[in-house]
C-alpha cells in the first residue's frame, strides 16, 4: 500500500536532490573539515557553502549560523546559554504551548532555582501580549516563544514579541522549527536574538539542526570540547547532514511560494470540505493566523486514536497532535492550554501537508474520513445522541 503521508509536522521525507547532495560525503569525501590537508579542505568549503545556504533562507549572515544535532539541542542551547551568560538573572519566560524541547527543559530548570513563567493562550491559541509585558522583570534572562505551533499550526506575532522583549533589554529566542521553509523570515530586519531550526522538518535528514545566533549576542556553548563552529558547538561536524541541511534550505526557499499558494490551497480545501461534510467538528486555532500546511480538527465524541487507526488501514498517515504525547491517554498540553473541551480534545486529528502532497491524496482523505467518523459515533453512546439530532 502506498502511503498518503499527511504527518509532515512530525517528520518529512528527505528530498531526492538533498539526498544526492549529501551522498558523496559518506564514502568518497569523508574527510574531517578541521584537517590541514586538501582532503579535509574540500569538505570545509562545502560546509561553508551549506552555512551560507541556511543563512540565505533566514536573511542572516553565515557566521550567525551554528550547526547542532537537532532542533531540541538548539532550543536547549539557547535557553541554557542565556542563564549562563547572565548568572544573576534566574527567570525564564515561555508559553504553555511550546514543544517539549523547550517546555521540559524549563520545567526541569525550576528544580534548579530558576523561576519560569508559562504564558497562557486564548481559545484560538493566541498569546496575550500584555501578559508578556507584565511578566518581564529585572530578573528575566531570556524569553523563548515559538514561531509556529507544531500541533495547531498557530503562528505567533514573533516580530512584535521580539520588539516588546528587546525594549526591556532581555534576550529573545524563538523555536522556528515549524515555520522555517513554510513562512518567509528576514532576520536582518528582525530583533530576534536566537532562532532554532531542524533539518528533518524541512526535507533534510533527522539528526541535524541549526541555531541562529545574532552577531554580538552573549553566548555560552552547550557542548564543549574541540574548536568546531568557532567554539560555539564542539564535536566533529556532521558533514553530510550539514550539506543536506544547506541544500534543503536552498530548495525550501525556491518552494516558499508553492507552500503559500498550492499547498495552502490543498490545506484550505481539506479543511473546508471536511467541515462541510462532518457535523460537530471544529478547527483548533481556527480564529488565529496559521501555517499554510497544518490543519487540526476536533471531532466531538470520538477517540482520536481510533480515527488514526482506521485512517491508517486506508494508508492515510495523520497524527493526534504531537508525536510526543500520542500513546498517552492525556489530551495534548496544547489543546488543554487552549481550553478545548475534553470531549473535543480527545477526538483531535492533525493533518500536516508538504510540497509532495497531491490533489488526489486530499481527495482520498475527504472520501475516507467522513464514514470513519460516522462509524465511530454510531458505536459511542454520546455519538449516537449526536447523530439523532
Ligand atoms: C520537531 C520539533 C522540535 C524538535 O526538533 P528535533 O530536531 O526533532 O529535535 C522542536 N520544536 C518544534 C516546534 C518541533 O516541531
Amino acid at each position: 500500500m502506498k502511503e498518503i503521508y499527511l504527518d509532515n509536522n512530525a517528520t518529512t521525507r528527505v528530498d531526492e536532490a538533498v539526498f544526492e547532495e549529501m551522498r558523496p560525503y559518506f564514502t568518497e569525501l569523508y574527510g574531517n573539515p578541521s584537517s590541514m590537508h586538501f582532503f579535509g579542505g574540500q569538505v570545509q568549503k562545502k560546509v561553508d557553502e551549506a552555512r551560507a545556504q541556511v543563512a540565505a533562507l533566514l536573511g542572516a549572515q553565515p557566521e550567525e549560523i551554528v550547526f547542532t544535532a537537532c532542533g531540541t539541542e538548539s532550543d536547549n542551547t539557547a535557553i541554557r546559554s542565556a542563564l549562563e551568560a547572565f548568572p544573576t538573572r534566574r527567570h525564564v519566560i515561555t508559553s504553555r504551548v511550546e514543544h517539549p524541547a523547550v517546555l521540559t527543559l524549563c520545567r526541569n530548570l525550576t528544580k534548579h532555582g530558576v523561576r519560569v513563567t508559562e504564558l497562557n493562550v486564548d481559545s484560538a491559541g493566541r498569546l496575550d501580549l500584555d501578559e508578556l509585558k507584565r511578566a518581564i522583570d529585572d530578573d528575566t534572562a531570556i524569553v523563548s516563544i515559538m514561531h509556529a505551533n507544531n500541533e495547531t499550526g498557530v503562528v505567533f506575532p514573533i516580530e512584535e514579541i521580539a520588539g516588546i522583549v528587546k525594549e526591556r533589554g532581555v534576550l529573545f529566542h524563538t523555536d522556528a522549527v515549524q515555520s522555517v521553509g513554510k513562512i518567509p523570515l528576514n532576520l536582518a530586519k528582525s530583533r530576534i536574538d536566537m532562532l532554532s531550526l531542524s533539518g528533518h522538518k524541512l526535507h533534510a535528514p533527522k539528526g541535524i539542526g541549526a541555531l541562529y545566533l545574532r552577531k554580538g549576542t552573549p553566548f555560552r556553548p552547550f557542548l564543549v570540547g574541540g574548536h568546531q563552529e568557532k567554539n560555539r558547538r564542539a564535536g566533529t561536524e556532521a558533514t553530510s547532514s550539514i550539506i543536506a541541511l544547506g541544500k534543503a534550505c536552498q530548495v525550501a526557499g525556491e518552494f516558499l511560494h508553492d507552500e503559500n499558494t498550492r499547498v495552502k490551497g490543498l490545506c484550505d480545501r481539506l479543511e473546508r470540505e471536511l467541515m462541510a461534510i462532518i457535523p460537530a467538528a471544529r478547527i483548533n486555532g481556527g480564529g488565529a493566523e496559521r501555517l499554510p500546511n497544518t490543519v487540526s480538527i476536533a471531532f466531538e465524541f470520538v477517540e482520536g486514536e481510533a480515527i488514526l487507526l482506521l485512517l491508517s488501514e486506508k494508508g492515510i498517515c495523520a497524527s493526534s497532535g504531537s508525536a510526543c504525547t500520542s500513546g498517552s491517554q492525556e489530551p495534548s498540553h496544547v489543546l488543554r492550554a487552549m481550553g478545548v473541551p475534553f470531549t473535543c480534545a480527545h477526538g483531535s486529528i492533525r493533518f500536516s501537508l508538504s510540497r509532495f502532497t497531491t490533489d488526489a491524496e486530499i481527495d482520498a482523505v475527504i472520501r475516507e474520513l467522513p464514514p470513519i467518523i460516522q462509524r465511530l459515533r454510531e458505536i459511542s453512546p454520546f455519538g449516537r445522541e449526536l447523530l439523532k439530532k
